[in-house]
This record gives C-alpha cells, sequence and structure tokens, in this order.
C-alpha cells in the first residue's frame, strides 16, 4: 500500500468489485465515513451482513488446522513479517487513522499507534511460552501445555482502533488461533485498513474481518464457533456479551474501561509532574480506557499542582490532526462529545471551579471539546463518578490520605489508578491499598508488551499481554505420565 489513495480503494467496496477484505460475497450496501474533526466525506464502508459474517466465520474454521499445524517458530516468523508489512504501510495508516477517529498525525496518537502495532506483534512474536513441568517428583510427571482455541472473535473500539486489534489478534495468531475481528462501526476503515495490510503476508481465511452497522456485534458472539471472544468497550455491552455467549460457554476477556483515580501525595514538586499528569490524563484527548478520569490532590499542594497542570494543559494545541501542529484532536463521535458536555455542565452547576476550558463551541462541525480542568469539585459530582472518557479532568481537594484512598475505591470499576510522591516506598505503601488492576508511581497509563494488563470490579476480567496474554488465548492441555 504504497499510499493513502491505494490503502483506501483497498478497503472501499466500490461496483462491480468483490469486497476485498472479507473475501466474502461482494458487499451490497455502503455507508459514508466522515471526518470527525471537518465534517468532511472519508469514503465508504462496507456494511458487511450476517451471511457475511457466515462466511467470514466458515473460512476461519477451515483456516484454523492448517495454521495451527504449522510450527510456533514459523507462525512467530509470519507475525515478524506483518509487522514489516505494516511498517511499510505506516505512513497511509497514520493519515487513515488520524482522519477518521481524528486523532493527530504528531503526539502519542496515530503515527505513534501504527507503530506500536508493529512493535507490538514483534513482542508477541518473541514471548516465550515453554511448557511447564509442574510436577517431577520421582513418582508423579505431569507438564502444563497451551493449545489453540480454536477461532478467536475480537470486538474492538473505536479510541485506539489499530493497536487494541493488535493486542488481541497477535497473541491470537501466535497460538496457532484464527480470528474473525469487527472493528467498531464509528473507526470501520482504519480496522479494515489494518487488517487489509496483515493479510498480505497471512495465508487465506487465517485473520477474517466483519465491519457492519450496528447488528453484527451481538450475531457474532452468539456463533457457537468461537472458542474466545474479545471484547473492549462498556461494561454495559460487556454484560450483554456475557448473557449470549452463555449459551456456548464461550471464553471470554473483557476489557471494560475504568474511571481511574490519580492520587497525590504531599511531597510532590507540582511541576516536576505536571505533564506526567497531562498525558496520563489527555492521552488520545482523554478517549482512553486506562487513562486518569480523577485526580486527588493534598490541600497542602492543590494549588501549585493546579497552576502547574492548567501551564502545561494551555500549551498543548488541539485541533485537526493532519496539522502537524496538533498533540489534542476532536472527540471521535457526537455521542462521546455529549457525555462529555453534560458532565462538565452539571459540575459547573454543582458550583465547581473551571481552570482552563468548559466552553465548547456546539455548533462547530467538528466535535472538538477544549481541554478542560475542573477544580474545587464535589466528590460525588457525575464528573468524577462516572467515565467521561474525554478532555476533562476534575481535580479534588483532600486532607485526609484514607479518604482519598476510600474516595478512590468507591467506584464499581477498577482499571488502573496512580500514585504521585517523591517518596517510592510511600507511594507503594497507598499503591497496594488501591483497587486496580494496575497502579502506576509517578506515571499513568503506560502498557508494555511484557507486562499484564487487565481490571478488577466492573472493569472486567482476563488478562492481556505478555506470558498471560498469551496463554488466555489458548486452552491448557495437561500431560500425566
Ligand atoms: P460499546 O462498548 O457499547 O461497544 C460497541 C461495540 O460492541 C460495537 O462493535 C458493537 O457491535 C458491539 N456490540 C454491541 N452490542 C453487542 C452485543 N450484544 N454483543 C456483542 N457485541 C455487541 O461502545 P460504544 O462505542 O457504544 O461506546 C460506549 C461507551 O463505551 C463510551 O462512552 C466509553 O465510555 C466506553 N468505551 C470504552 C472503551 C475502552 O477502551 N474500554 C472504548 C470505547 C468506548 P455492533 O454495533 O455490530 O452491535
Amino acid at each position: 500500500m504504497e499510499n493513502y489513495q491505494t490503502l483506501l480503494a483497498a478497503v472501499t467496496p466500490t461496483e462491480g468489485h468483490a469486497d476485498e477484505v472479507s473475501a466474502t460475497a461482494p458487499a451490497v450496501a455502503t455507508r459514508e465515513v466522515f471526518d470527525p474533526a471537518t465534517g468532511a466525506s472519508i469514503g465508504l464502508a462496507p456494511v458487511h451482513t450476517t451471511a457475511d459474517l457466515d462466511a467470514a466465520v466458515e473460512r476461519a474454521v477451515a483456516a484454523q488446522p492448517a495454521w495451527a499445524a504449522r510450527s510456533d517458530d514459523e507462525r512467530r516468523a509470519t507475525l515478524h513479517r506483518v509487522a514489516d508489512a505494516i511498517e511499510a504501510a505506516a505512513e497511509p495508516l497514520a493519515e487513515l487513522l488520524s482522519r477518521e477517529q481524528g486523532k493527530p498525525l504528531n503526539g502519542p496518537n496515530a503515527r505513534f499507534e501504527v507503530q506500536a502495532c508493529a512493535n507490538w506483534l514483534r513482542a508477541t512474536a518473541e514471548t516465550p511460552l515453554p511448557t511447564e513441568v509442574v510436577v517431577d517428583d520421582g513418582e508423579t510427571y505431569a507438564e502444563l501445555h497451551y493449545r489453540p482455541v480454536g477461532v478467536v472473535g475480537v470486538i474492538s473500539p473505536w479510541n485506539w482502533p489499530m493497536m487494541i486489534a493488535i493486542w488481541q489478534i497477535g497473541p491470537a495468531l501466535r497460538m496457532g488461533n484464527t480470528v474473525v475481528a469487527k472493528p467498531s462501526e464509528y473507526t470501520t476503515l482504519s480496522g479494515l485498513a489494518l487488517i487489509a495490510v496483515m493479510n498480505q503476508e497471512l495465508p487465506d481465511g487465517v485473520l477474517g474481518v466483519v465491519a457492519g452497522a450496528g447488528d453484527l456485534g451481538a450475531a457474532l458472539v452468539a456463533r457457537p464457533e468461537f472458542g474466545k471472544i474479545m471484547f473492549t468497550g462498556s461494561t454495559a455491552t460487556g454484560r450483554r456479551i456475557i448473557e449470549s455467549s452463555a449459551g456456548n460457554l464461550t471464553r471470554l476477556t473483557l476489557e471494560l474501561g475504568g474511571n481511574d483515580a490519580g492520587i497525590v501525595l504531599p511531597d510532590v514538586d507540582p511541576a516536576a509532574i505536571a505533564e506526567g499528569l497531562f498525558w496520563g490524563a489527555f492521552i488520545n484527548t482523554g478517549q482512553t480506557c486506562a487513562a486518569m478520569k480523577r485526580l486527588y490532590v493534598h490541600d497542602s499542594v492543590y494549588d501549585e499542582v493546579c497552576e502547574a497542570l492548567r501551564t502545561v494543559a494551555a500549551q498543548m494545541p488541539m485541533g485537526v490532526g493532519l496539522d502537524e501542529r496538533n498533540v489534542l484532536g476532536p472527540l471521535q463521535n457526537r455521542m462521546q462529545f455529549d457525555v462529555v458536555d453534560r458532565l462538565v455542565e452539571t459540575a459547573k452547576a454543582g458550583g465547581a471551579r473551571v481552570l482552563l476550558g468548559g466552553e465548547p463551541d456546539r455548533a462547530a462541525v467538528g466535535n472538538f471539546y477544549p481541554t478542560t480542568l475542573v477544580a474545587d469539585i464535589d466528590p460525588h459530582d457525575p464528573l468524577v463518578q462516572e467515565e467521561q472518557f474525554g478532555p476533562a479532568l476534575p481535580i479534588i481537594r483532600y486532607t485526609d490520605l484514607d479518604e482519598a484512598i476510600a474516595l478512590a475505591n468507591e467506584v464499581e470499576v477498577g482499571l488502573g489508578a496512580s500514585v504521585w510522591s517523591a517518596d517510592r516506598d510511600r507511594a507503594r505503601e497507598v499503591a497496594v491499598r488501591l483497587e486496580a488492576g494496575t497502579v502506576w508511581i509517578n506515571s499513568h497509563g503506560g502498557v508494555h508488551p511484557m507486562i499484564p494488563f487487565g481490571g478488577v470490579k466492573q472493569s472486567g476480567y482476563g488478562l492481556e499481554f505478555g506470558v498471560e496474554g498469551l496463554k488466555s488465548v489458548s486452552v491448557p492441555q495437561v500431560l500425566n505420565g
């Protein structure tokens, strides 16, 4: 895919041409996709039907035994070639991602996301998964092996539409599974384009994709052929997935977002942590599952931290993603703009103090919500209690650390959290009291391909990344004797 136009053409069904991506019947329906920053038309996305889903599942089932029969080394080498193909198409992929998702090319955004896809595939290929000898005492000998689960369904979200898909597709393929992916209807072209590039290096049928307009997710989950479904999205949809997969006892990994707290202890240097706090909260313009969504700051440093954060935040340019200067973009969709707008307006009405932003141009074409900091907010305000998933951070003042920890733990979700302190040991004492799958110290939200990642409480279950991630797309088999 030498440029943006060829990449787009590869995923756009045109009259008389079969839909090359799913290699199912020609897509009869299409829908227009619009740039969330400018409202401009980007292109046409196919609208696959449940018949297309049936065909994609059949192809994945048929391709799986031969893919699993390849050696681990062969599959690992293939993943490296897929990573090469992504790197070769990196700039067109980043441009499409920027236009459709809205995220800027620069900063920790579109180019970063595409490169992360290649890096993640390589790390997945290089993760060792040795056979475990679980008992060898002279009388009993038992080994634990991990075998493919079969066909894996991947339902991915619109915030990091390429990287999150790779997090799930990469390990699934490594372990000898085939995959049927379903990108979000908000970022269909990005999902299709990534998979088109990957399919340059993968055997037929190993990685299929279907893209609908609101009815395929439930149909996919109900199919008995899937050994595993991996879903990233809202808790409400996660619950529906549990219900519709129950009949087949399908294994699930559910990454259902969060409402991550950051706790700033009194001993910090506000200027030194301000940029880390900013990106912890505002990466991808706040549309990140493990972004910091509530910040608790001790009264003794509250005003200084607010001011340092305001200074950093005010300097970060927001605008159209293709403009190389910008590092923050629009919200991907109007639904999310409205969520952020409602929560900030409620906070204002409740007496909270807006330090920055908070006045969107609702009549503008793009879904731009300005970078917003809300101070002196009630800890039980909806902007604190609900997931805003956008660029509006509530900053809560505390005096008693035990109370701050209790407030951090009182929400129903528990994906990530962070503690900020000059004293690492003190921070670790606080960290272990937080109910979250990951607690970062003096940073927030960084992920690593070798470090397990997953939520607790209503943030879902199942671990991704590293050896735990490989095991989660496998079924264990004990050889005893
Ligand atoms: P959802 O979490 O509701 O997920 C939508 C996806 O789930 C679509 O692909 C949809 O497919 C599929 N789906 C819907 N119903 C079912 C079902 N019964 N069975 C299987 N799949 C189903 O995301 P939204 O985009 O609507 O976002 C809602 C909220 O989720 C956001 O406001 C945000 O707070 C949160 N979110 C969290 C993310 C995270 O990273 N954890 C990412 C994105 C959003 P189909 O349309 O074909 O049914």
